[in-house]
């Protein structure tokens, strides 16, 4: 058995508390909404929902993929509620959001991989919220390109999709995913002439040349944000941590993806792929 690594002390957050947060889980349990922060025991919850933002999670929360990082249930997953887009929009209205990330599951047995509900959910919520900035995090849509283009056309400001790791741990952690396959969505998202975005993350016993190289294949794919975070693991069940990267490592990161041609960079430990989102739709295109 490999020796767990204790978590050191930059790790530590706060506890959620406060009026803002308790008035967003109000919100999501009312419109049984279910929210990645929650599924990903995310340790940003009183920062984020404090500030009055959330990560929605569409199209149930059951996934055909089975990623060893993810926290999410894995399954067949029941239909999808048609009404789902609606209630979003009106939970995102009502919580006053400036700024609404929007994610799913994998939903690989669905023939357009769900796409006419991310599209309603983004056309919905715009137009409810006229004035609120939106962020969606699509899932792999195995190559199926009409799916991703009517994920992204419905007026988003940003279209990320996560590479999670670098190539050589794609069968260990992404096991139904393909790392060119990604990023050849990330190719196509940026020819739909969409702000591209990314998130990659470390200590799951990746080498720096590994990011390095996961830098350099994004911006040749006209990725424009990426995001690095630590790996934590959220139950014994799932994937160990290899290594807690420093997080003048993070610093480090952060600079040499600059130097290497990304536009926005957000790195360090408690760094997840919403996190700060709002200030990434200034990002130039
Ligand atoms: Fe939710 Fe993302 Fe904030 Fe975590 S960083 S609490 S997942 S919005
Ligand atoms: Fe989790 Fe997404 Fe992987 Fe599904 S596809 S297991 S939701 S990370």
């Amino acid at each position: 058995a490999t020796q767990r690594v204790k978590k050191p002390n930059w790790l530590r957050v706060k506890l959620p508390v406060g009026k803002e947060y308790a008035k967003v889980r109000q919100l999501v349990d009312t419109h049984k909404l279910h929210t990645i922060c929650e599924s990903g025991n995310c340790p940003n919850m009183g920062e984020c929902w404090g500030a009055g933002t959330a990560t929605f999670m569409i199209l149930g929360n059951v996934c055909t993929r089975s990623c060893t990082f993810c926290a999410v249930a894995t399954g067949r997953p029941p239909e999808y509620d048609e009404d789902e887009p609606r209630r979003v929009a009106e939970a995102i209205k009502l919580m006053e959001v400036k700024h609404a990330v929007i994610t799913s599951v994998n939903r690989d047995e669905l023939k357009d991989k769900g796409a006419e509900v991310w599209y309603q959910t983004v056309v919905q919520t715009k137009l409810a919220s006229p004035e609120t900035t939106i962020e969606t995090l699509i899932p792999d849509v195995k190559a199926n390109w009409d799916a991703l283009y009517r994920m992204v056309e419905g007026g988003q400001e940003v279209v990320s999709h996560n590479m999670e790791t670098v190539e050589s741990l794609y069968r260990r952690v992404r096991p139904q995913a393909k790392y060119e396959r990604s990023l050849e969505q990330t190719r196509r998202t940026k020819e739909l002439g969409k702000r591209t975005k990314s998130g990659i993350m470390l200590g799951l016993g990746e080498t720096q040349d590994q990011v390095f190289k996961a830098i350099d294949d994004l911006v040749a794919n006209g990725l424009d944000i990426l995001t690095l975070g630590q790996y934590l693991q959220p139950t014994k069940m799932h994937i160990e941590v290899a290594e807690f990267i420093h997080p003048e490592t993070f610093d480090m990161y952060r600079e040499e993806g600059l130097k290497r041609g990304l536009k926005y960079v957000e790195s360090g430990p408690l760094v997840r792929s919403s996190y700060h989102a709002e200030r990434h739709v200034n990002v130039p295109i």
